[in-house]
């Protein structure tokens, strides 16, 4: 199967039904960038910036993110970088904040991420001087985590925007565009998106923390890891009503949770009508395969009646599926 798909490195996943589907990579280090290359993907749908910060003592100083982030557009050529911004706190605690954060009863709902960013501001200001320099003459992709209301989206970028005119009026080079996008990870922002999706490049849903927001399962902890599927008719209800909205608004959409890298998963995800993902780079063969395999156009149908009258065995009604159309 390795030497199977490692073929299929330069061949396009293209579904039956002539779609053609885009397959990123998730990465956090500048070795993983060369994950980029080897499987043959589209680009770097989700850069994880924390990871610099969680394998460094002390707080990564603003040169050393500039480089970091240069030499991953360097290595990443034309091909487009999705830059996360800071998703410290919560699980991702690190020594150098821990002492500001305090003990949290649920720190996977505490003060983390955009929340903190946006209440130390000093730290995302000289990320996002670290990014707009590193991306000079290029386009720069930011997305910002674990946004609940359509306001931390905007002050977010307010704050990115801001230290953009600070760098043009003080004559540096600049990205040749800048564009913004946010994680849906929490539940309430998809009640928000006619609000929210007018003032997105991209969206990006996060289904690592949005299934355990979704059933108020840690997804940390494996004793309740067996409790929900990926496929639960709840999880894949929610998936398509957002996918419809961003389709009708014509934001891209891309899903970067953990659940686009299994092939069953995947191929559920595409009769949603999402045709863009963000994975493991070691699962880009087996999901170009079961995507060149696919004719997404008649599980897209298929997909509305399961939802309709969901199946007692989801993954089983899909495996039986994709059998019977393979022979
Ligand atoms: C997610 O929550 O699905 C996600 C992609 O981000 P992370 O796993 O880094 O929280
Ligand atoms: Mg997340």
């Amino acid at each position: 199967k390795r030497a199977e798909y490692a073929a299929l490195r330069d061949v396009e996943p293209i579904s039956k039904c002539g779609k053609r589907i885009t397959v990123m990579v998730n990465a956090g280090l500048r070795e993983d960038v060369a994950g980029l290359e080897v499987a043959g993907a589209d680009g770097i749908g989700l850069f994880r910036t924390e990871f610099q910060f969680l394998v460094s003592d002390t707080l990564p100083r603003r040169e050393a993110q500039l480089r970091l982030y240069k030499d991953v557009l360097d290595a990443a050529g034309k091909k487009p970088v999705i830059f996360r911004t800071l998703d410290i706190g919560g699980d991702k605690a690190v020594p150098y904040l821990r002492q500001e954060a305090g003990q949290e009863e649920n720190p996977a709902m505490g003060w983390r991420a955009l929340r903190l960013a946006l209440d130390r501001e000093g730290l995302m200001k000289v990320q996002a001087r670290a990014l707009i320099e590193a991306a000079a003459g290029k386009v720069l992709n930011v997305m910002f985590p674990m946004v609940s209301e359509p306001w931390e989206f905007d002050e977010a970028r307010a704050l990115v925007e801001a230290q953009r005119v600070w760098l043009e009026d003080h004559h540096h080079m600049l990205p040749s565009e800048i564009r913004y996008g946010c994680m849906l990870e929490v539940p309430a922002l998809a009640e928000m998106l006619d609000v929210l999706l007018p003032r997105l490049d991209f969206l990006s849903i996060g289904t690592n923390d949005l299934t355990q927001f979704l059933f108020a399962a840690d997804r940390a902890d494996p004793r309740i890891a067996d409790r929900y599927d990926w496929l639960s008719p709840a999880i894949l209800r929610f998936l398509r009503r957002v996918s419809k909205a961003t389709n009708e608004a014509g934001v891209p959409t891309t899903v970067c949770g953990e659940m686009g890298g299994r092939p069953i998963e995947a191929m559920a995800l595409l009769g949603l009508g999402i045709d863009r993902l963000s994975i493991t780079p070691a699962a880009v063969g087996s999901i170009k395969a079961m995507v060149r395999s696919l004719d997404c156009g008649a599980l897209e149908e298929q997909m509305d009646e399961w939802l309709a009258y969901p199946p007692d065995d989801m993954r089983e009604a899909l495996l039986d599926w994709a059998t019977q159309r393979s022979v």
